[in-house]
């Protein structure tokens, strides 16, 4: 299951959450603090546990996104 790093808007915490896609999109997240909803996905914050890790990370070539986005 995928975990999501957000920031609020608010507070300026971050905290992370963990969810399915499904649960992502059906869901509005709060801040676990505030509870205020502006809350900001941080994009780069997204880790996939128990998916192998791929060293291919050493120049950039990669976009760093989606799991299908290295080929
Ligand atoms: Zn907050």
């Amino acid at each position: 299951m995928p975990t999501y790093e957000y920031r609020c808007g608010r507070c300026n915490r971050v905290f992370e959450t963990k969810m399915t896609i499904e649960e992502k999109k059906n869901t509005a997240v709060s801040c676990p603090d505030c509870h205020s909803k502006d809350v900001r996905q941080q994009l780069f914050g997204v880790s996939f546990s128990g998916k192998k890790k791929t060293d291919k990370n050493s120049s950039g070539g990669c976009c760093g996104g989606g799991p299908s986005c290295c080929g």
